[in-house]
């Protein structure tokens, strides 16, 4: 494989004449896109590797597919475009600013939108930066939020695209893509986290591993079950002798960290005859920290006298002690009698379920403009907060970007409030989501 191979591919797309080989022909043009050189003539070229503030992304001009052949029939372009955004990392739909819109615009918005891919509206030809123009005010009306008005001619706001280009290309995932659910039980000493651990083990098909890359001692282990297939990382940590000397604590923290980087979700075992306490607070914290699922497990509870009393007591706890994790999922369970243990692992996947999920760009825009409609950001040094296009730029976890005039502007308490708004809008019980604000002019 090369490395134009990996490179993820950004794609524009937009109906004839619009100008999309004038603006990928000006981002090659643009002195700080560094545009690697092939064989060939710039004019002919449907692709070039580009890198723009650090990032490399192979940038693909379909309007190449409509002229390299005069008497191609539509349908056939079509499917080639199709093709082209399948494979997109990042969709650029352009439209023409002066323009109305006309029934193939509305076509092509079905096409980009059905892909799902994270996607930026240009409105071209906005030669003099002119918002009234026609083509402008009605491309909001596509579900890609407001369009960014761009020229190719005069090389307004082109650097602007690319910036957004970058925000949106996806990390290099650190870890290798299974479909194993990975696992981190965790804890403070002495909650049940090694007799958790054995009791999922001794019941199944267990393969024990070594993290290539990791410490030695740190072991993870593959097990299949019937609520699907797990990674449990680094088990050799969980099963540690719990007797700790001096220093251990602060080793044991960092070991938690370690194992909560490279799981998808965490399982926080709480004793649940003492209740959640400010260490399990803190250690839920770490999970959150970094973007991970959560699963509390409230354990022991074959010692509670009274169950009923006892989990209305925990679900109190959780709420008042675990507040800022308001979507974390629990459940109950004693793991020396091996029970709640299914329902443990069905919530473990609920939760890596929801990191796959994504939202349409349409619906994400509808549900964030009608949240800001509803509750009028408050004014910041006499400015306002003001969206301009929202898309969710990937998964696990799922990361939104927002574009807005002013990221300053975004109080927390309002970053929250644009957070429960999404969460309304799909199910993303048990984990946590990421929203990141870019400034756009
Ligand atoms: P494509 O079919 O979408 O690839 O569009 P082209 O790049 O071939 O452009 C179509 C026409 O629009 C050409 O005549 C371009 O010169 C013109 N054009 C492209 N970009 C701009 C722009 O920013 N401003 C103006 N005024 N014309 C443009
Ligand atoms: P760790 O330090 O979190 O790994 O905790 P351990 O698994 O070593 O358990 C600490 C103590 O709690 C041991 O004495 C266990 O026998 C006990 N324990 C763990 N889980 C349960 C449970 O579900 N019920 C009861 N009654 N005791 C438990």
């Amino acid at each position: 494989m090369t490395a134009t191979d990996v490179l993820p591919r950004v794609v524009i797309v937009g109906r004839p004449n619009v100008g999309k080989s004038s603006l990928f022909n000006r981002v090659l043009g643009e002195r700080r896109a560094i545009v690697e050189d092939e064989p060939g003539t710039t004019r002919d070229r449907l692709e070039a590797d580009v890198e723009w503030l650090d990032r490399r992304f192979r940038l693909i001009d379909t309007g190449g597919y409509e002229t390299n052949e005069q008497n191609v029939y539509a349908p056939l372009i079509m499917g080639q475009v199709q093709q082209a955004i399948n494979t997109a990392a990042v969709v650029i739909f352009v439209v023409d600013a002066r323009d109305g819109l006309t029934a193939s615009d509305y076509d092509m918005a079905e096409v980009v939108r059905r892909a799902q891919k994270p996607t930026i509206l240009v409105a071209n030809k906005a030669d003099n930066e002119a918002r009234e123009l026609t083509g402008i005010a009605e491309a909001s009306a596509l579900g890609f939020g407001e369009p960014l008005p761009v020229s190719a001619l005069h090389d307004v706001n082109v650097r602007t695209m690319l910036d957004m280009v970058v925000a949106l290309l996806p990390d290099i995932p650190l870890i290798p893509e299974s479909d194993r659910t990975r696992v981190a039980i965790i804890g403070r000493p002495n909650v049940g986290k090694s007799m958790l651990v054995n009791a999922i083990l001794g019941q199944e098909r267990v393969i024990v591993s070594d993290v290539a890359g990791t410490t030695r001692d740190a072991i993870d282990t593959e097990i299949d079950t019937p609520e699907g297939s797990f990674v449990l990382i680094d088990t050799a940590g969980v099963r540690r002798p719990g007797k700790l000397g001096t220093g251990v604590e602060r080793h044991s923290v960092l070991r938690t960290t370690r194992a909560v980087e490279r799981c998808d979700v965490a399982v926080l075992v709480v004793d649940g005859t003492e209740g959640v306490t400010a260490q399990d607070t803190h250690i839920a914290g770490i999970a959150v920290e970094n973007a991970k699922g959560l699963v509390i497990a409230v354990n022991k509870i074959d010692l509670w006298d009274d169950p009923a009393e006892r989990k209305a007591w925990a679900e109190r706890q959780m709420r008042s002690r675990i507040r800022f994790v308001p979507w974390a999922l629990y459940t109950f369970i004693s793991a020396l009698e091996r029970r709640g243990l299914s329902e443990l692992l069905q919530l473990v996947q609920t939760a890596r379920e929801a990191r796959r999920r994504r939202i349409p760009t349409p619906e994400l825009n509808a549900v964030l403009a009608r949240a800001i409609r509803e509750h009028v950001p408050p004014l910041v040094h006499n400015k306002r907060f003001k969206l301009f296009y929202a898309t969710q730029a990937g998964i696990d976890p799922p990361t939104f970007v927002l574009f807005v005039n002013d990221p300053e502007l975004v109080h927390f308490s309002y970053r929250r409030y644009l957070e429960r708004a999404i969460r309304e809008a799909a199910d993303f019980e048990g984990t946590a989501i990421k929203l990141v604000f870019r400034a756009r002019s």
